[in-house]
């Protein structure tokens, strides 16, 4: 890949960024002319910035296809393969990588299951593994613009510190301390926020403007709130907490210390490691098991309770999101049913959706960071 040509000004290196942006986001091939239209720019300048973006290997053309029609104009693409990006999940049983291009499309995954880990050890791990997983899939590091790592927690948002993860048993951690012994750009954030960003990308442009809020289960149970087409953070990074709400007064202790929170009742720990099985096992046992059935019950009915919640504060789509939304699917009339029977407004529940990425969010969403950035400063 060559460099970009450098450009006398700010302004015109925006509106090379600008149409940049626009091929890239767009879902199918755009012509010159599609461009100049929707940037109300002329042809000319139009042609020059496509060169620039050409030579240096940013964009390309499309294969042109032949319709009854004649030939139609040519189209261009941006390329995904040129840089890549790392997202990283760490939590209390597993440590999972993905590898996407700048397009999404995923080039390679791992999971590794973990014993459960109570301490920093965990970061060692994390980084040792982190080489291999590089090595195995021949990564160019050179190509590669940085490691996203997620952590079911609470990020200190001036110090960039742990202030708390209760799944993986973590508290005050320096952050930074695992910072020096990764040789790339690193940046840290909250799972269940990382899983809604991906969500949000999976929309085209309109569907970004319109609020919603996700809810994440996993390990742990979190998300994220979009409001105005924006992810929104609150004061201190700790909005969408959604799993320390309270959904009984004094009801089964939390892995935060305190009772009754929705993750007490929905977190696939309950489901799994609380039960000595995998998850897979549960789903698969679950018709012909009444004690499951019994537990499965008490999971929908409190996180019936949980969306309800969402929705009387909210007033916007609930998206579920996590693995644990992944084996929903068989339950969403019934579960449904449950939230609409908690409405005040007598509505029915047709704004829960199940996300686009169920198993795999939190690591497209935090590796999106860096693409993210690199896209911007074309
Ligand atoms: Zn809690």
């Amino acid at each position: 890949m060559e460099k970009l040509k450098p450009v006398a000004t700010e302004r015109r290196r925006q509106m090379r960024n600008d149409i940049y942006r626009y091929i890239f986001y767009s879902k199918e091939p755009v012509s010159k002319q599609q461009i100049a239209n929707a940037l109300n720019v002329s042809r000319p300048t139009v042609l020059q910035n496509l060169l620039e973006l050409e030579e240096a290997g940013l964009v390309e053309m499309a294969e042109i296809r032949e319709s009854q029609g004649g030939r139609p104009p040519a189209a261009y693409v941006a390329k995904g393969d040129i840089k890549m990006a790392l997202g990283v999940s760490l939590s209390a049983n597993q440590l999972k990588f993905l590898l996407s291009d700048l397009k999404q499309n995923v080039l390679a995954y791992k999971e590794i299951d973990l014993e459960y880990q109570t301490d920093s050890d965990v970061f060692a791990i994390t980084e040792e593994q982190l080489e291999v997983f590089l090595t195995e899939n021949h990564v160019d590091r050179k190509r590669l613009l940085g490691v996203g790592i997620t952590i079911p927690g609470v990020f200190d948002e001036n110090t960039k510190n742990l202030i708390l993860s209760p799944t993986i048993k973590l508290k005050d951690f320096r952050i930074e301390e695992i910072c020096k012994k990764i040789p790339y750009p690193l940046f840290f954030e909250n799972d269940g926020i990382s899983g809604g960003v991906a969500e949000w990308l999976s929309r085209d442009a309109e569907e970004k403007k319109k609020d919603f809020v996700y809810l994440f289960l996993e390990e742990g149970v979190g998300g994220a709130i979009f409001l105005n087409g924006a992810p929104f953070y609150g004061v201190s990074h700790r909005s969408a907490e959604f799993g320390h709400m309270k959904v009984e007064s004094n009801g089964k202790i939390c892995n935060c210390g305190k009772r009754g929170c929705l993750e007490a009742y929905c977190s696939a720990l309950r489901l799994s490691t609380e039960l000595g099985i995998t998850i897979d096992k549960f789903f698969e046992d679950l018709e012909d098991n009444p004690e499951y059935q019994k537990i499965w019950e008490d999971v929908l009915e409190h996180l019936a309770v949980g969306i309800n919640n969402l929705r009387l504060a909210f007033d916007c789509d609930v998206v579920l999101g996590g693995f644990l939304s992944y084996y929903l699917q068989p339950y969403m009339g019934k579960l449904k049913e449950m939230v609409a029977d908690l409405s005040i407004f007598g509505e029915d529940a047709e704004y829960i959706k199940i996300g686009q990425y169920p198993r795999r969010a939190v690591m497209m969403g935090v590796a999106w960071h860096f693409t993210n950035e690199y896209i911007e400063n074309i």
